[in-house]
């Protein structure tokens, strides 16, 4: 769960100032939590409650991602989620952006059956990305997640993910001089999990997704949720270093969480 996060705030200076090296400073000034962040939280916390929920899970997921939009409405949200997050009635929305499967990681984390999952993620979108693309990019991050989890290997992972998805996952090296920012969802999640596919750690992941370019915190997030799943472990120095620039309730959430389901 804090991997997904601290991709985000590595990533979140590098988005407007892309860099194609994996060789760059982690917390540079202006580094600060956005969007990903906030609705990957969003989601846990509904995980957290769903048994209290009186609403069903669909509903439930857009009522929160309306409340926590509410409380950090200046986290970089983009225009159409704004525009269906402050609307008074519940919409349906058919994004086909990446905003779904930025935010999806605590649904690998949480659930032991794979079919939980992928019914899961389809929830989480109904109402924000009723789209196959968005639907798709999301149900293979939260795969991706899941899979690690389980510690299947990479090459185990890759395969699953080609055959369901029918994604191909191209090398970095030969993508990274002409990729550019796009946050169409088949755009972004094949290289974010390529990225980690190519790591041998959890920082290593994050300098890889942050070496093509584009939109590098949605990027980062993907490909540190995955990271985390597999390699548990996340530098003292660099989790320390993103928890200060949290607040104290998107802490709260995810310690509950990681507490939760990643023990
Ligand atoms: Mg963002």
């Amino acid at each position: 769960m804090f991997g997904a996060i601290i991709g985000d705030i590595i990533g979140s200076t590098y988005e407007w100032h892309n860099v194609k090296t994996e060789d760059f400073e982690l917390f540079p000034q202006g580094s600060r939590f956005t969007d990903d962040t906030v609705l990957s939280v969003a989601v846990a916390e509904k995980i957290l409650n769903s048994h209290l929920s009186a609403v069903n899970s669909r509903k439930s997921y857009a009522l929160w991602y309306k409340q926590y939009y509410r409380r950090y409405p200046n986290a970089g949200f983009g225009q159409m989620f704004e525009q269906w997050a402050e609307s008074d009635i519940l919409r349906i929305q058919r994004s086909y952006g990446n905003g779904a499967a930025m935010r999806v990681t605590a649904i690998g984390l949480a659930y032991e059956d794979l079919d939980e999952v992928l019914a899961e993620v389809k929830d989480s979108c109904y109402y924000t990305h009723h789209h196959t693309e968005a639907i798709k990019g999301a149900q293979a991050v939260a795969t991706a997640v899941y899979l690690a989890k389980k510690q299947c290997d990479k090459a185990e992972i890759k395969k699953k993910l080609e055959k369901k998805y029918h994604y191909q996952f191209v090398p970095l090296d030969d993508i990274r001089e002409n990729y550019v920012f796009d946050s169409r969802t088949s755009y972004s999640v094949p290289p974010a999990i390529e990225a980690f596919f190519e790591s041998d750690s959890y920082e290593d992941a994050i300098r890889k997704a942050i070496s093509i370019g584009g939109d590098s915190d949605t990027i980062a997030c993907m490909t540190g949720g995955v990271a985390q799943a597999y390699y548990r472990e996340i530098p003292k120095k660099i989790r320390l270093r993103a928890m200060s620039i949290l607040d104290s309730g998107l802490k709260k959430v995810t310690g509950e969480f990681e507490n939760k389901y990643l023990k």
